[in-house]
């Protein structure tokens, strides 16, 4: 048996087949296009990109041998044949960078593969993995995936969050990572399954463990390889009193969530996917707090058209019978990229151009939204809530174009709900320190722990080097959030908490005592934080 310590992110334990997630396997939708130099100019930002990556690759590459693998790589990237014979094939075939990319890749494999020198006849994996390379970042769809036909432990070295919504959630029993941040969106996500999480392992968590039996401890932070007798006894005591502390949990579905001293606190659900929504209902969430609509957009590896969103946004108001449902418009940038919207580089992409900076620098992106929420608002109680505002003149803006887009679907006849609640996450500490001026622009606010911590301490919460300093009780953090509560009370609107410390149990008497409204958490802390509410005096 092997023993593996790691970072613990979710508790829980789990034991089942250990299985390596692939990054690898490259496919691209053909598309025809009409716009050849857009695709060359795709071509090369997506070139631009890879050279980084690998740049910034062979700088931590342990092992000389993988910095020089990379060095081919960038070489290859650089071979002018190479880039014509792409560039050429996109004028001639009249298709996509991806498209051409995979076409020229094949046609290369081909001709290293029947050269006689062995060393050269290897190359066409190199090829192979520059065009995965380039693939990845054009469509910035998940190319590879997890090769299983029953549940496992999922092993990486780390997961985008595009590739973590993209698995099939059924069969993940737990999450083990190499890398990885413990507030990283792919964290979250595993908070939102509900099912154990280990990242930071290091390199000791080998490929070849792949097809072994494995335990994980998500409560410590340890992965067994081959867990011996008294291990696998550990983990199923582990197993057997979590589904007993669960089904005391059951005492609490349907109940209110309300204090002893009977103040109400509405218990909401963060969802990303309409899986995470069926756990959501399934746990009594009493409304959506936050459905981070972006996952959307990361999922279908290209722009999600208008007709696509209005069937989503319908469905999920549909299931939420009545019940508040949050979506908070698209959260692009930072850490969140999807290759199909070719994202310029930048140095501290944290701090630059993400959620409605973004929206506002490609409107298109917020119109159609905007335009597919408002088309579905007559299903059910839709809210708006707009991400990363600092200003209010920001949140006027962003008023008015949903002014501009319901002007604009009246006009064309179709029936929307007008008076759709449109509010503002408070996840900078601009927004608030300046809370009482956006409380007249906004109808709610919804406090971004995950953000406010970030920006208020100046901890990048994907950068595992400086975890030491993340610090969510930190007391700015806390004034912070009495700050914008204190003002939404002023202005008499709700304030609803939906970063990570909603679902933090030593924190929910702090958050009723600001009149907090409401808590929104991943579906499996639903009921252990309704447990927590109705305790507190
Ligand atoms: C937050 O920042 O707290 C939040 C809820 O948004 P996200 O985690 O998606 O950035
Ligand atoms: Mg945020």
């Amino acid at each position: 048996m092997l023993v593996l310590h790691g970072h613990a992110v979710c508790g829980g334990a789990a034991v089942g087949k250990l299985r390596f997630y692939r990054h690898g396997k490259v496919s691209a939708q053909l598309r025809h296009i009409e716009n050849e130099e857009q695709e060359i100019s795709r071509l090369h930002s997506a070139l631009v990109r890879a050279e980084k990556e690998l740049d910034e690759l062979s700088k931590n590459a342990e092992l000389e041998q993988a910095a020089e693998i990379l060095e081919l790589h960038r070489m290859m990237l650089e071979d002018e044949d190479f880039r014509t014979a792409i560039e050429n094939c996109i004028h001639e075939k009249k298709i996509a960078a991806e498209n051409a990319v995979l076409e020229v890749a094949k046609s290369f494999e081909a001709m290293f593969a029947a050269m006689d020198d062995e060393y050269m006849q290897a190359r066409d994996a190199d090829v192979k993995d520059i065009a995965a390379r380039l693939v990845r970042i054009l469509t910035g769809a998940v190319i590879g995936g997890l090769d299983t036909s029953v549940p496992v432990i999922v092993a990486a070295d780390d997961l985008a969050p595009s590739e973590t919504v993209q698995m099939e959630k059924s069969q993940i029993l737990a999450f083990v990572t190499m890398f990885g941040s413990p507030n990283s969106h792919a964290a979250i996500l595993s908070g939102i399954l509900g099912v154990p999480a280990v990242v930071q392992i290091g390199t000791e968590l080998l490929p070849e463990f792949d097809g072994r039996t494995a335990a994980v401890d998500g409560d410590n932070g340890t992965l067994y390889i081959d867990p011996d007798e008294e291990i696998l006894a550990m983990i199923h005591k582990k197993q057997a009193s979590s589904l007993k502390a669960r089904q005391e949990l059951e005492n609490f579905r349907g109940r209110e969530s309300c204090t002893r001293s009977g103040k109400k606190i509405r218990v909401c659900a963060n969802i990303s996917t309409i899986e995470d929504l069926k756990a959501a209902v399934r746990d009594g969430a009493e409304g959506i707090g936050l459905f981070r609509s972006e996952f959307l957009y990361l999922e279908d590896g290209q722009h999600p058209q208008e007709e696509r969103q209005v069937q989503v946004y319908r469905r999920i108001l549909r299931e939420m019978g009545g019940k508040r449902t949050v979506v908070r418009t698209v959260d692009l940038g930072a850490d969140k990229g999807a290759g199909w919207l070719n994202l310029p580089h930048e140095e501290n992409p944290a701090l630059g151009c993400r959620g409605i900076r973004l929206c506002f620098a490609r409107p298109e992106l917020l119109r159609v939204q905007l335009r597919a929420l408002y088309r579905a608002s007559v299903e059910g109680n839709l809210a708006i809530l707009f991400p990363m505002v600092t200003s209010s003149e920001e949140a006027v803006r962003l008023r008015e174009m949903a002014a501009q887009v319901r002007d604009e679907l009246k006009a064309e006849g179709i029936p929307i709900c007008e008076d759709v609640p449109l509010g503002v996450m408070i996840e900078t500490p601009a927004a608030a320190l300046i809370s009482a001026s956006l409380a007249k622009e906004a109808d709610f606010f919804s406090i971004g722990t995950n953000d406010l911590i970030q920006y208020t301490l100046a901890v990048d919460r994907q950068n595992s080097h400086v975890e030491q300093y993340w610090d969510p009780y930190h007391p700015a953090v806390r004034e912070l959030i009495r700050l914008t509560a204190h003002a939404a009370q002023q202005a008499g609107i709700p304030a609803a908490v939906c970063g990570e410390l909603a679902a933090d149990p030593t924190m929910t008497a702090f958050f009723a005592q600001l009149g907090i409204h409401e808590l929104s958490v991943s579906p499996p802390q639903i009921l252990p934080l309704r447990r927590q509410i109705c305790l507190l005096p």
